[in-house]
């Protein structure tokens, strides 16, 4: 479908679209071939298929082409039960929707790449609970300790023949019997942790590699036309700088076929590999960040590097903390609230809210056109999400409202000022010091200002503003705002 019309049949809700969208790229030259997000589908338990199909909707009306949805743990797999347990209240795992999901995303000219990380992370860590022999060993010789976020548990020696076993039936079952109609695999290498048991160490990547090879190689058979995406560091023989490891990555030959995936945080950009893949991505969280100036640079590093596509990170969740994550205890045992956005109800799309609508238009502008001055950025935001009347003080107040829902947030953590009775937490442990209260503060009486001055508003941008603003300042009663004093 033309994207231009999409955008203008897709224009619903309280905020009519009042600009054409189209930057400068255009569908038949476009500055990225492949433009979508990354999306923790397994971490989202609540969301149905109706507001799963609203988000690929929206993702379609933003330019996007290609979603990561990232699967694995959230399938009622019949062969390793095992590995959804964690995760029953899954709307998926109830109703197994997704093979639906991805036909709904095809008539929207969205492709579906399934995603899970070999060896490791959701579903996959869940295995070791029946056969404990196939735990990793840690850098101090013993098995490793539990890890994860959401789903917590140890990652596969991959150099077991149990585990390389599990690795492909799995992802077998994903692929070819659940959800044959996918595009294709986003193989994510585990970014926390490697095995160094005597047959791993710095062979680690060479015993992941034998599965990535052998699974991929078992798509193509299938569905030769299909994107299978994966790190460099099977190919690079660089020296990986990651924290976690003292193994080079390995020199296994590389297939054209593959699509390569490159982050900050654990896959470095390599010229030499991206001039052979058939495509090469790179990914940032700005998005889920609320990060204006990350998407920016995000976009600009991809073009400059030649990648064929921008993939960053739009997650949020909503499950159920079970361990002490990013260290802090009060989460556990409380329901995630995604992007922090309380005013909603349980499983509510939270990505038609005014600060995600905002990032999402920032990212269809900036993939369009990474060069497009901030200034003109800000005028498409305030004429868009505010109407023609827009003041130059609404924008300011949404790029606030920004940095509310990131200050000190992490990927499971929401921001400060959305969660008063985490503040009292950090208070009571003495992680609440003299400058961040006045933080807090000054972010409180800033939301009252807003709440004030948009309290006529009955329509549109404005009429959010309001909303979210007095939701803020309605967080904080006496009692919890005490804490802020002093
Ligand atoms: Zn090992």
């Amino acid at each position: 479908m033309n994207r231009r019309s999409f955008i203008a049949t897709s224009a619903t809700g309280a905020l009519a679209l009042a600009v054409p969208a189209l930057g400068h790229g255009t569908e038949s030259n476009p500055v990225f071939a492949q433009r979508g997000y990354y999306l923790c589908f397994m971490r989202m338990p609540t969301f149905g298929l109706t507001v799963w199909k609203e988000i690929l909707d929206d993702a379609s009306a933003d330019g996007a082409n290609t979603i990561i949805l990232w699967i694995a743990g959230a399938f009622r797999s019949k062969q390793f039960p095992i590995t959804w347990q964690w995760a029953a209240e899954h709307q998926n795992v109830q109703k197994d929707f997704t093979r639906n999901l991805i036909t709904h995303a095809h008539r929207r000219g969205i492709k579906v790449l399934l995603g899970f990380t070999p060896f490791g992370y959701d579903g996959v860590n869940q295995y070791p609970i029946e056969h404990p022999e196939l735990k990793a060993v840690g850098a101090d010789g013993k098995p490793v300790t539990e890890f994860g976020i959401g789903c917590w548990g140890w990652n596969l020696c991959p150099a077991k023949a149990e585990s390389q076993r599990f690795m492909r039936e799995y992802v077998r079952e994903m692929a070819f019997e659940f959800y044959p109609e996918a595009d294709g695999l986003f193989i994510e290498s585990s970014d926390y942790a490697i095995c160094h048991c005597d047959q791993c160490g710095p062979k680690f990547f060479d015993h992941e590699f034998a599965f990535v090879r052998d699974i991929s190689s078992e798509v193509w058979v299938r569905k030769p036309d299909a994107t299978v995406v994966v790190y460099p560091h099977y190919f690079s023989g660089a020296k990986l700088r990651f924290s976690f490891t003292e193994a080079t990555a390995s020199k296994q030959s590389f297939d054209p076929r593959w699509t390569l995936f490159f982050t900050p945080h654990s896959a470095a950009l390599e010229p030499a590999l991206i001039a052979k893949a058939r495509g090469a991505w790179w990914w940032n969280e700005a998005p889920s960040r609320f990060d204006v100036a990350g998407i920016r640079n995000g976009v600009q590093k991809a073009r400059d590097a030649k990648c064929s596509g921008y993939l960053p990170s739009l997650e949020c969740y909503s499950y159920v903390m079970t361990n002490t994550e990013w260290n802090e205890p009060w989460l556990v045992g409380r329901r995630q609230i995604p992007f922090g956005f309380g005013w909603l109800k349980e499983g509510e799309n939270p990505y038609r809210e005014l600060p995600v609508r905002a990032i999402r238009l920032v990212f269809r502008e900036l993939t369009s056109n990474p060069d497009l001055p901030d200034a003109e950025l800000r005028v498409r935001i305030g004429h868009e999400l505010f109407g023609r009347n827009w003041q130059p003080s609404d924008v300011d107040d949404l790029f606030f409202l920004f940095q509310v829902f990131n200050t000190d947030r992490d990927w499971s953590v929401p921001g400060a000022l959305t969660t008063p009775g985490l503040v009292r937490s950090r208070a009571e442990r003495g992680r609440l010091d003299a400058k961040k209260r006045t933080q807090l503060r000054d972010q409180l009486s800033h939301a009252q200002a807003i709440a004030e001055r948009t309290r006529e508003s009955r329509r549109g941008g404005l009429k959010q503003l309001h909303r979210i603003a007095q939701w803020l300042v309605d967080q904080w009663t006496p009692e919890n705002a005490a804490v802020l004093k002093g």
